[in-house]
């Protein structure tokens, strides 16, 4: 596979192009952030915005929180330089780990916030995954929908129209590019133009109505909320990441300083090395297996990439941990299927109609090393009735 020759990303990666030396996109568009945007600039119009929302509502603000390094973040920024008044949002995905829901607490308790946390029929939620997987051979359908538009909703019940998101999808992918020199909106065009993968809820009534018992309003969770009820209250969803250059190495050990928020290990991950990233869910496993089966790589190339573009890593070293780390089977497979209803092989036939060329899987890979809490994980178990 052709390969960005300074990061290292392979051209089966979301969004990429490679310029006529062979740099990709993200790295350009990274080199722009860095030396081209004005962050002091930035900085001032996020002062504006704030000003224009406090004090106003019964919350200055919403901030969608996973738990994870980038909402904690953004969470104790906005308490801390601005001492907001937030409403916190937790979409529960049904995933979250022991060590996630610790961090939650501590955070919320540390900060003095307000919490509303949601969980969605889990019944639904299997559903969605299945049908997902078998039209993406991606089964987060229902995490990345009912993330972006829970709160949402939540903002129109509450009638808080300020919402801050953390990272921009600009340090990851080129769907919006750090060289527009805009602010990127976390709206219903971004919603439908990579988080719902094309698939509305609407479309996906219509794809599961056949065998599953819906209830129309099932799936309210997951619709992005009509644009008049968001326009009425004045709305405004915006990454905190595009009013300040996002640092993740150097923002999780603030976190990590300031209210005790505790990485984890994370499957098929290098032990010790990226353990502030991707903790929040028992799936992610699943998540990166399938990425590796789909495009040829895994988390360890997303991460050595971003390392690389931030000079904190030879492309030697990132070679060396991709070779040891990725492609493995994680064992929390086990579970996903169980959840599934589905046999390995099942699983492989579905994945391999959506691999993207010119990737070719090998389906036969040895097992990766099971996490500390592995048998903390939610079981079906059978129950005849
Ligand atoms: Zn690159």
């Amino acid at each position: 596979m052709k390969k960005c020759v300074k990061c290292g990303l392979p051209e089966t990666y979301e969004s990429i192009e490679f310029d006529q030396s062979g740099v990709c996109n993200i790295c350009c568009q990274r080199t722009f952030r860095d030396e081209k945007i004005n962050w002091e600039q930035r900085k001032d119009d996020l002062g504006h915005l704030i000003e224009q929302y406090r004090g106003k509502y019964d919350y200055d603000c919403i901030v969608p929180f996973s738990g994870g390094k980038d909402s904690t973040f953004t969470l104790w920024y906005l308490v801390k330089h601005y001492g907001l008044k937030p409403l916190v949002v937790q979409f529960n995905h049904g995933f979250m780990r022991d060590r996630l829901k610790e961090n939650n607490e501590r955070t919320f308790k540390k900060l003095g916030v307000d919490v509303l946390s949601f969980t969605p029929n889990w019944k639904v939620v299997k559903r969605l995954m299945l049908e997902a997987l078998i039209r993406k051979g991606d089964f987060c359908w229902h995490c990345h929908t009912g993330i972006f538009s829970y709160p949402m909703h939540v903002a129109i019940k509450y009638n808080v129209p300020l919402i801050f998101w953390g990272e921009p999808s600009s340090e990851y992918t080129a769907y919006y590019d750090y060289r527009d020199n805009e602010i990127e909106e976390v709206d219903e065009t971004r919603f439908n133009r990579f988080v719902n993968l094309g698939i509305t809820s609407e479309d996906m009534a219509g794809m599961i109505s056949h065998d599953f018992d819906l209830d129309p309003r099932d799936l309210t969770p997951y619709a992005y909320p009509k644009m008049r009820d968001l326009k009425r209250i004045g709305y405004r969803s915006v990454c905190l990441g595009s009013f300040i250059p996002w640092d993740v190495k150097k923002q999780s050990a603030l976190i990590m300083e300031e209210l005790g928020w505790q990485g984890d290990e994370v499957e098929g991950m290098p032990p010790g090395k990226y353990s502030y990233e991707k903790i929040e869910c028992y799936m992610q496993g699943v998540r990166d297996y399938i990425k590796y089966l789909k495009r040829g790589y895994s988390r360890v190339t997303q991460m050595t990439a971003l390392d690389i573009r931030n000079n904190r890593m030879e492309k030697t070293e990132a070679d060396h941990l991709i070779s040891e780390f990725e492609g493995k089977k994680p064992p929390s497979l086990e579970l996903f299927l169980e959840y599934l209803d589905l046999t390995e092989d099942e699983f492989n036939n579905i994945v391999s109609k959506t691999v993207v060329p010119p990737w070719q899987p090998n389906f036969k890979v040895e097992s990766g090393k099971k996490t500390w809490d592995f048998n903390r994980w939610y079981r079906e178990i059978k129950i005849s009735d």
